[in-house]
């Protein structure tokens, strides 16, 4: 074996879209890359994992004049690599399942530059799986081919053997077959495959809008016709096919199909989009609200290095116990510092927060509200005793307003919430279209920045039901109103899992009524 050259080079599949299908290798690389250059159909939940400050490249940009031209993305893979760059290829399914790593690792080699190849879940695993179709079963197949339906099957130069392959004892899986599916599927019932065999077609496999559709062979082309079902997707056929009827799971979760548009800050976002995925829908990040540090720190110091004076820390927020303890730490005090001081949380996710740090509130109102915090605090506070609140640089003032007239406050803003820049026009765009069925609206501030955006015809959408408005709380509820829109629904407690639950109620709702009107 000849000595490799040092691995600069990462080719490595991304699976086929659901962001828990990545593998932990994937993630280690994309976590030390200098450079990620992704397919087009690698979805942007996948490219979080890539470091802050990497350079991110879709193949779309670098080919933009010859789309069928790989030596561009060659050729940065290849320049980054000599730069020093720890470069990452990430392709869609496996890398080289009809993904052309083979060519492109042969030419890395010639170039003198070292690469190694980590395997993904290729797309006919992924939807097999999703679409409850086992590729292999004891009693119905014992061999599985993967075949790409890229080539002409008319075509006297194509180098697949179709007769063999309507031969073929077991489930074979068409990659790329959709606009020649007609020819395909003539081609194998006329070299003699069964017109009965079951067929499926999926289409964007292991995704929160994946669609899959049976037939018979014959069938097949129509049916996918019929439901202008276009690429990406797979047909799979074999009896395995069948098991779907019983096995499926995927289509049935609860949020399945469901497009959410999630306004939260994005660290918060993110999280909140891993559980919509968790419940089988699709989530749309769109952060309104943005976090940074405070204009200026000195007020917070000044507050951290007089804690000794204070008897209540008050936290209405899970990014303002960050904000504070960070800071906290980073001028050199310690928790020793907070040793004396009793906490209050506004509600169960500032109480998480806290216990991060090992601390543990000795105040949560039952509702979390500020109003109720405000109350709850009331009860408690000592004549005497002062409260510092630690809290975002903007929002309601009803804390200090409610106790200013028995106790001394001091406020400061640990952390400064702006609203962020949205690109207004792609968001529009994408409700208008109609791509969006629900709004999350978790903050009086971000309902505001949100609806204020709003046209004509998006607010009709909603009017009309055809979009709902999820509110986290009465106070977001009224803010809505004021808007004059209808509130779709609104969280039974205050947190993110309140609205979560509230849409899980609204889509089972929705296809309830579906469901009923299909059978009518
Ligand atoms: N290397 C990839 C395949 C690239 S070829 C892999 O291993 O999966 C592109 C084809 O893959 C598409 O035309 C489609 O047939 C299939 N494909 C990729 N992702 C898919 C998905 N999420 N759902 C259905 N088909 C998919």
């Amino acid at each position: 074996m000849n000595d490799i050259p040092p691995l600069l080079v990462s080719l490595v599949g991304a699976g086929p879209g659901h962001p828990g299908l990545l593998t932990l290798r994937a993630v280690e690389l994309l976590n030390q890359a200098d450079l990620v250059i992704f397919d087009k159909l690698v979805p942007q939940a996948l490219l979080q994992h890539a470091r802050v400050g990497a350079r991110l490249v879709c193949v779309a940009e670098l080919n933009a004049n010859h789309p069928a031209d790989r030596q561009p993305v060659l050729e940065a893979m290849i320049d980054g690599a000599r730069a020093g760059q720890r470069v990452v290829r990430l392709k869609g399914g496996d890398p080289s399942i009809f993904g052309r790593g083979g060519e492109e690792a042969e030419a890395l080699r010639r170039a003198g530059v070292g690469c190694e190849i980590i395997p993904g879940v290729t797309a006919a695993l992924g939807a097999a799986a999703f679409a409850g179709i086992p590729l292999t079963h004891r009693n119905y197949s014992s061999a599985v081919a993967f075949v790409t339906g890229h080539e002409n099957p008319e075509k006297p130069e194509t180098s697949l053997d179709w007769a063999a392959l309507a031969r073929f004892p077991g489930t074979l899986v068409i990659y790329m077959g959709m606009s020649r599916l007609d020819r395909i599927v003539e081609h194998l019932i006329q070299l003699g495959k069964d017109p009965a065999t079951p067929a499926a077609a999926v289409q964007w496999a292991t995704l929160g809008d994946q669609n899959t559709l049976t037939a018979t062979l014959r069938e097949l082309p129509e049916t996918v016709r019929l439901s202008g079902m276009t690429a990406p997707a797979l047909v799979i056929l074999g009896a395995v096919v069948e098991l779907r009827e019983r096995i499926q799971w995927f289509e049935s979760l609860p949020l399945h199909g469901q497009r959410i548009l999630i306004t939260r800050p994005r660290q918060q976002g993110e999280d909140f989009a891993r559980r919509i995925v968790a419940f089988g829908g699709v989530p749309y990040l769109l952060p309104t609200v943005e976090i940074r540090d405070p204009d200026d720190w000195d007020p917070v110091d000044r507050a951290l290095r007089t804690l000794a004076s204070y008897h209540w820390l008050v936290f209405t927020s899970s990014n303002g116990v960050r904000a504070f303890f960070e800071r906290l730490f980073s001028i050199g005090l310690d928790l020793r510092a907070v040793g004396h001081l009793k906490f209050a949380a506004i509600g169960p996710k500032t109480a998480e927060a806290l216990r991060r740090y090992h601390l543990e509130p000795d105040v949560v109102p039952p509702r979390f509200q500020s109003e109720d915090l405000a109350a709850a605090l009331v009860h408690r506070l000592l004549p005497g005793e002062r409260v510092l609140l630690a809290r975002a640089d903007r929002g309601r003032d009803v804390l200090r307003e409610t106790l200013a007239g028995t106790h001394a406050v001091e406020q400061v803003a640990v952390y400064s919430q702006t609203d962020a820049v949205i690109d207004g026009a792609a968001l529009l765009k994408h409700l208008r279209r109609g791509e969006v069925d629900f709004i999350t609206l978790t903050s009086t501030n971000i309902a505001r920045v949100l609806l204020t955006m709003l046209d004509e015809t998006t607010r009709g959408r909603i009017r009309e039901g055809e979009i709902g408005l999820v509110s986290i709380s009465p106070v977001t509820s009224e803010e809505i109103r004021r808007h004059d829109l209808p509130v779709a629904g609104e969280a039974i407690e205050a947190t993110m899992d309140g609205v979560l639950d509230a849409v899980v109620a609204l889509a089972r709702a929705k296809k309830a009524i579906a469901s009923v009107t299909e059978e009518a």
